[in-house]
């Protein structure tokens, strides 16, 4: 089975217990909960029972074991990730607007994620990888552009496949060697799985199929979009594939794009047809909003395939 590789961050969430509750007064907390986009991407791919590897540092503190023993118990390698004397895990508070919207209070460039490097164990880790996955919330500085930028490089000198989750704001546009970053990272993409109108940060073309078509043609095989409880539409050359999302209880949106793109890139690794890799993307999607913690959610197969068993569509 192919090995799929992500580096990034590792953090801790803590969230407000209450909807509305704001973080300008003392009020009740709910966490730590294992979180970073890489590590949500990675737990889930090995939930999945794909082979899958995180390249990230962390604190040796309680936050650090806490990601590590739950990416180990999931079944992911960790062999590269490291643990830092004398620096801090990092953190994410988060409140909950009463619009729906979310509110963040993050600790990631100053804490250990910020001392990622390529040592001896991420070089073996990327020595054996078929597929490097890289998000846009990891391209957070110089020093962590530059292991991906490895990353790629090593796994696309092996003949392996990149995937790219753009999960972008656009202030982080403006970060030293962001833009180049994401012009490279870009050339050397086959999935490309941004969010609805993430689409557009990076397309001329201002209607979607346009818009992915405009990707395509940049030599990407794979164009993914994800629409929230609407599903997801995939686009390749040869066409395109909606697939409506499954009706649950929202709970926590956070982890969802990544539970979805870790399925997606799995089950595209494995050879499956688009229709197949969509439906349990959207499941795992699904599975992951209806539990607090954005790691909480993440199925193992058998998980997702007894939900999609009895899991009622919405509308496309
Ligand atoms: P991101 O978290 O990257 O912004 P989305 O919000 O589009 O991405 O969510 C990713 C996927 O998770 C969706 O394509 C869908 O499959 C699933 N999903 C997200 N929210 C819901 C929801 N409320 N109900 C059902 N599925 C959801």
């Amino acid at each position: 089975m192919k090995k799929l590789v992500c580096a990034g961050e590792i953090l801790v969430e803590i969230m407000a217990e209450r909807i509305g509750q704001s973080f300008l007064a003392p009020g009740p907390l709910v966490g730590p909960f294992p979180s970073g986009a890489p590590a949500i991407f990675i737990d889930q791919a090995a939930r999945l029972g794909q082979p899958a590897g995180l390249i990230a540092a962390v604190g040796d503190d309680d936050f650090g074991h806490l990601n590590i023993e739950r990416l180990r118990a999931d079944g992911a390698d960790i062999s590269a990730i490291k643990v830092h004397r004398g620096a801090a895990t990092g953190t994410a508070f988060v409140t909950y607007e009463t619009d729906g919207s979310r509110h963040f209070v993050y600790n990631i460039k100053h804490s250990a994620a910020g001392l990622i490097e390529i040592g001896a164990e991420a070089r073996t880790l990327l020595a054996g990888a078929d597929h490097f996955h890289v998000m846009g919330t990891s391209l957070f500085s110089p020093e962590v552009i530059e292991v991906v930028r490895t990353g790629i490089e090593a796994v696309k000198a092996r003949g392996g496949t990149v995937s790219f989750d753009p999960n972008i704001r656009k202030e982080m546009l403006d970060l030293p060697g962001v833009r180049d970053a994401l012009h490279f990272v870009l050339s050397m993409t086959d999935i490309f799985l941004p969010s609805g109108p993430e689409l557009f940060i990076f397309a001329r073309a201002t209607d979607e199929e346009s818009a992915a078509r405009e990707m395509l043609d940049r030599g990407i095989s794979a164009v993914v979009i994800k629409k929230g409880a609407q599903g997801a539409v995939h686009y390749e050359k040869t066409g395109r594939t909606a697939s409506p999302g499954f009706i649950v209880d929202e709970i926590d949106p956070t982890g969802a794009g990544d539970c979805f793109a870790a399925a997606f890139v799995s089950f595209w690794l494995r050879g499956d047809a688009p229709e197949k890799a969509l439906r349990i993307a959207n499941g795992c999607g699904a599975l992951a909003v209806t539990k607090k913690g954005p790691m909480e959610g993440i199925a193992s197969l058998a998980t997702v395939e007894a939900f999609l068993a009895t899991a009622r569509t919405g509308a496309p």
